[in-house]
């Protein structure tokens, strides 16, 4: 049962067709983790906050810097030289102090996610480079955990979801290939366009916790100079160091 006060906070998004009380009660007992709390991080967790996803577990080993203030504004700047993963939470608790927000403050590495996938109903990959977006991807293909994985650099951000039935991160992007693509700190980026990246990947995520069939294979991308959507079909690669090719579908 919700509560009064839960059908005010809830009631605009609970009046939308396929969500109901009935999805608003799934969605309190749904654990996400979303890890990276940056530019793509911030606007998942405000959604996701207050959309009353009952646990969230956020992975953060970053102080705030001057330099995050333009596009990540849940922080202020008297926060400077704070853990981000510590502001995050208390912000996220103050927005919805019905839901729980653990906070985990370091890198994402392979024991961390070891401990947190089992615990999660869903990942989102918030963080800014191409080494742990490999490794998020590799233990949720271990785990067979939905992953929501978004980046954005300039003026152009991307989103999928990799789910155990469909291609994974390393099919289309293999561990070993060469140059790491530059980052925010080198290239720059856009804050709408990272903001808008980071609330298109809550939104896959809340789709997908209130049951909707996500589709597996689809990268959109986003181009905010040119200001057009792009949609690529992508295939499970039979190469795959990580998955082989091999998928639900084929058993
Ligand atoms: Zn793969």
């Amino acid at each position: 049962m919700l509560s009064d006060n839960q059908f005010l906070r809830y009631g605009r998004q609970m009046l939308m067709p396929g969500w109901g009380e009935g999805g608003q009660r799934q969605l309190a007992q749904k654990s996400v983790a979303i890890i990276g709390l940056g530019g793509l991080g911030v606007p998942a967790l405000a959604n996701l906050a207050g959309s009353g996803i009952g646990r969230l577990l956020l992975v953060d080993g970053d102080s705030l810097s001057l330099s995050n203030l333009h596009r990540q504004w849940i922080y202020r700047a008297s926060d400077v030289g704070q853990p981000k993963v510590q502001l995050a939470r208390r912000w996220a608790l103050s927005l919805n102090p019905d839901i729980r927000v653990e906070a985990f403050a370091q890198m994402a590495d392979e024991l961390v996610l070891e401990t947190l996938l089992p615990e999660v109903d869903l990942v989102l990959d918030c963080t800014d480079n191409l080494a742990s977006r490999h490794l998020i991807n590799a233990a949720c293909v271990r785990r067979r955990k939905a992953l929501i994985s978004a980046a954005a650099i300039g003026w152009q951000g991307q989103l999928q979801a990799i789910l155990p039935q469909g291609p994974c991160f390393a099919c289309f992007c293999p561990t070993d290939q060469g140059a790491t693509p530059q980052g925010c700190s080198e290239a720059g980026v856009a804050a709408p366009v990272v903001s808008a990246i980071g609330s298109l990947q809550s939104a896959l995520a809340l789709k997908h916790l209130l049951g909707e069939t996500l589709e597996t294979d689809q990268l959109y991308r986003f181009d905010g100079q040119s200001f057009h959507w792009s949609q690529f079909t992508l295939a499970p690669n039979p190469d795959c160091s990580l998955c082989g090719g091999h998928h639900e579908s084929d058993h």
